[in-house]
C-alpha cells in the first residue's frame, strides 16, 4: 500500500516539486547518488574502484520529451565514457543507460541512434553499456533495440525484472553465450496481469530465473540487496560451478556497503551502480519505495532540521 502510494508520488509533478524544495533534501539524495557533478560521479567512482569494486555509473534522467534533451543525454554519456578512460578507471567502470532519456517514448529510432553513439564511446574507452529496464510497456522495445545494437555491440547489457511474468521466458532467450544480464525484482508500479504482486511470489519468480541463468551460457549480473536472494546466489555459483569471474553480484549506491566489501572479500566481483546528476526525483522515490527503513531514513532527516 505505502509503496503504492509512494510509486504513485514518483510520477507527480506537483509532489516533486514539493519534495525538491524541501529542507532535508539534500542530506537524504546524498545517501543514494553521488552528486550532481560528472566530477563527483568521477571521485566516487575512483573511490570505489580503490576499494576493489566495479561500478556502473548512471547520468540520472528519464522520460525526456524532446530530442535536444536526448541528445544533451547523449553527451553527458560521451563525455562520461571519455572522462573514465583518460583516468584509468575502465574496463571497471561501465555505464547504465535509460532508454527513456534517449528519447524512447516518443522516437525508437532516436533512442536506438543514441544508444548507438553510447556504444560507439564505450567501446573506444575498453568499456560496455547496459541498458536499463523501466516499466513494463517499454520491455519489448527495450528488448528490440538491445538485440539491434548486441549485433556490433554484443556485450551490451540487458536488465530483467522478476516481477513481470514474462521474466523466465526472457531469461530463456538471453541466457546464451556472450550475452550479459542483470537480473533485479523491479522497481516500478504494475499491474496484475504483467507482474506478480506478492513479494513471496516476486522471490519464487527470482530464484527460477536465476537458475535459468547460472546454468545457461551468458554472464549474470544478480542485482540485489536480499541476504537471502544473495546466498542463494553464491550457493548456484557453486552449484553451477561458475568461478567469481563469470556472473557479478551488483547493489545500488548506498545501499548495504558493508555486503558490498564483504562480497568482494570473498572473491567475488560486486558492481555497484552509482547515479549522478540533477534530475535525481523519480530514481530516490522508489528507493524510498522499496524500503520502510528508508523512508524513517527520511523521517529522521525532518525531525532533525
Ligand atoms: P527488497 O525486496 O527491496 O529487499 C529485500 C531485503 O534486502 C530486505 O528485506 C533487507 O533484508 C535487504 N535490504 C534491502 N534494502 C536494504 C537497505 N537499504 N539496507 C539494508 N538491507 C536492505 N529496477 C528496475 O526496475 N530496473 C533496473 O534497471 C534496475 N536496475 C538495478 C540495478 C541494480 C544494481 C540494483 C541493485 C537494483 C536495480 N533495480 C532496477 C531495482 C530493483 O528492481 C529493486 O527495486 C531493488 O533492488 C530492491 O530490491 P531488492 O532485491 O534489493 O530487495
Amino acid at each position: 500500500m505505502l509503496r503504492s502510494v509512494i510509486l504513485a508520488a514518483s510520477r507527480s509533478s506537483r509532489v516533486e516539486r514539493l519534495v525538491e524544495t524541501a529542507p532535508l533534501t539534500r542530506d537524504v539524495v546524498h545517501r543514494f547518488i553521488a552528486g550532481v557533478t560528472a566530477d563527483d560521479a568521477l571521485h566516487t567512482t575512483r573511490d570505489l574502484v580503490g576499494s576493489g569494486l566495479a561500478v556502473t555509473l548512471d547520468h540520472l534522467g528519464e522520460d525526456t520529451v524532446t530530442p535536444d534533451q536526448a541528445t544533451a543525454i547523449k553527451d553527458e554519456y560521451l563525455a562520461m565514457l571519455a572522462a573514465l578512460g583518460g583516468a584509468g578507471l575502465t574496463p571497471a567502470a561501465e555505464v547504465s543507460v535509460k532508454l527513456s532519456a534517449l528519447g524512447q517514448k516518443f522516437d525508437e529510432q532516436l533512442a536506438y541512434d543514441l544508444a548507438r553513439q553510447i556504444c560507439v564511446a564505450a567501446s573506444n574507452a575498453g568499456t560496455t553499456v547496459t541498458l536499463d529496464m523501466e516499466d513494463h510497456t517499454t520491455t519489448d522495445s527495450t528488448l528490440e533495440i538491445l538485440a539491434k545494437l548486441r549485433l556490433d555491440y554484443p556485450t551490451t547489457g540487458a536488465v530483467l525484472q522478476a516481477y513481470l511474468r514474462r521474466t523466465e521466458a526472457d531469461c530463456r532467450e538471453l541466457a546464451t553465450l556472450g550475452s550479459r544480464v542483470r537480473l533485479c525484482k523491479g522497481a516500478y508500479k504494475e499491474p496484475e496481469s504483467v507482474a506478480f504482486q506478492s513479494a513471496l511470489d516476486v522471490d519464487k519468480s527470482y530464484v527460477r530465473c536465476m537458475n535459468i541463468l547460472m546454468s545457461g551460457e551468458g554472464y549474470p549480473m544478480l542485482a540485489t540487496h536480499d541476504p537471502r536472494l544473495i546466498a542463494i546466489g553464491e550457493d548456484r555459483a557453486r552449484w553451477f560451478d561458475r568461478s567469481p569471474d563469470a556472473f557479478e553480484f551488483q547493489l545500488l549506491h548506498g545501499v548495504r556497503p558493508d555486503e558490498q566489501l564483504r562480497l568482494s572479500g570473498e572473491g567475488y566481483t560486486v558492481r555497484v551502480y552509482v547515479p549522478y546528476g540533477t534530475d535525481w526525483y523519480g530514481y530516490m522515490m522508489r528507493r524510498l519505495a522499496e524500503r520502510p527503513a528508508n523512508l524513517l531514513f527520511f523521517a529522521r532527516a525532518v525531525k532533525s532540521r
